[in-house]
């Protein structure tokens, strides 16, 4: 018997995937676009109803607040983000705003009042396609945005900051929005797996034990462009020949340890002139690198850098490498999944523990408060996609323990521990 109410979430989630809709199930909202604005509205809208105070800061974020019996007490903070893909979903990430609003929602009708406040998170960009960096709204309120940030550019040349001030914010007043840390009990997180471990395992739900930490590198190689019928092959510096031996590189390293959750893309590649007969002159691609073993990931890393120099040197290019991104691996909360895994138990579901490959805005949290994550079952495993699936019986089953679990750490307010505002410097 679950308490939450399955249908009207299953419900909202089918009518904001209405919002930026493509094909029958696709969705595209990129971050701070007059589609992810409209979705962030009617959220908001939601919020309201359920009775949330309801505002939208200076980084685009959503955030919703129920005031507990202590209202200066540090928050449990719930939520993901509702941005996508340009080619996405409708379960990625807007699972776990609108299941947070559920649970907020379910707490009213079982008229259970929280000792701490709830709040719910929309967090704005996580995605980080449009920018080509992610976790934008959960890094400001937590005061981690890097220098230049505003000044990013998307594929049309609109930068960051003119984006934010199309989407109504002000990006002058960013410190208005920050947190004071110390007011951030912990936070949950409900997503979909987008991955095939779950469904391997014929289980509708699972318990995350930690996110493995990306590595986001852009390589630009530059050789000489030339007449593609008169330049001889010896002669030539042609920056994409480099590139593709790269990119094999790249596939060969992190396929060489049978079963490690080492993975490598390059799923970005833009040529110069990108004509088809001119030897292509500057060639910029990007790579995403993850482990949840660091060390290996690292190691890795530095065989691809020794590898671009080689390649390069080979085929007389120069090159330039920079970081976008790099952030260790980030390990969930014992205490919250110990009382995840005999909330299962209640339920009368087997949980298993699982490493989250991709990142969330849980990895920037991670760095502050406590932190724990909830995955439901993907078909296929497939996302960032608009084949992206989860049933409603599973969505329904990762609420119901979303919503258990808050129930646990609000009513008794002192499993959570305070605190841990670590020093150490956050880099995305
Ligand atoms: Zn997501």
């Amino acid at each position: 018997m679950l308490t939450i109410n399955a249908e009207r979430l299953n419900e909202k989630l089918r009518e904001l995937a209405e919002i930026g809709k493509i094909g029958d199930t696709g969705v595209s909202r990129l971050a701070h676009s007059k589609k992810d604005k409209e979705a962030v509205l009617k959220v908001k809208s939601w919020m309201e109803e359920v009775g949330l105070s309801a505002r939208i800061d200076n980084f685009g974020n959503l955030i919703g607040r129920l005031e507990g019996e202590n209202p200066d007490a540090p928050a449990l903070m719930l939520g993901s983000h509702i941005d996508s893909q340009p080619y996405g979903g409708r379960f990625d990430g807007v699972l776990g705003v609108l299941g947070a609003l559920e649970v907020v929602q379910t707490l009213q009708e079982q008229k259970i009042t929280p000792a701490i406040s709830i709040e719910v998170a929309a967090f704005s960009d996580e995605e980080g396609c449009r920018f080509n960096k992610g976790l934008f709204g959960v890094r400001g309120i937590l005061g981690k945005l890097e220098e230049g940030e505003l000044d990013r550019q998307d594929k049309d040349g609109v930068t960051r900051r003119e984006a934010l001030i199309e989407f109504g914010c002000d990006p002058d007043k960013f410190k208005e929005s920050e947190y004071n840390l110390s007011k951030i009990a912990a936070f949950l997180e409900l997503h979909i797996e987008q991955g095939p471990v779950l469904e391997a395992k014929g289980e509708a739900v699972g318990i995350v034990t930690g996110i493995s930490g990306p590595l986001w590198l852009t390589v630009e190689l530059t050789g000489l462009a030339g007449h593609a019928g008169s330049v001889p092959m010896p002669m030539r510096q042609d920056a994409l020949v480099g590139a593709a031996k790269v990119i094999v590189k790249l596939n060969e390293l992190t396929s060489k340890i049978p079963g490690a959750s080492t993975v490598g893309t390059v799923g970005g590649l833009k040529v110069f002139p990108d004509s088809r007969n001119i030897i292509p002159e500057q060639v910029t691609f990007t790579v995403d690198l993850r482990d949840i073993d660091e060390t290996r990931r690292d190691e890795i890393e530095s065989e691809l850098r020794q590898s671009i120099n080689q390649i390069a040197t080979e085929h007389g290019l120069t090159y330039k490498i920079t970081e976008d991104t790099k952030s260790e691996p980030r390990f969930c909360n014992d205490k919250i999944m110990n009382i995840m895994k005999s909330e299962s138990e209640e339920i009368g579901i087997n949980t298993p523990e699982l490493m989250s490959g991709p990142f969330h805005d849980s990895l920037a949290m991670s760095y502050v408060c406590d932190y724990a994550m909830i995955f439901v079952r993907s078909k296929g495993g497939i996302s960032h996609n608009p084949k992206e699936y989860s049933a409603p019986e599973d969505i329904a089953l990762g609420t119901e323990l979303l919503y258990r679990t808050v129930v646990k750490l609000v009513v008794d307010e002192h499993l959570l521990t305070g605190n841990p505002v670590v020093t150490e410097t956050i880099s995305f």
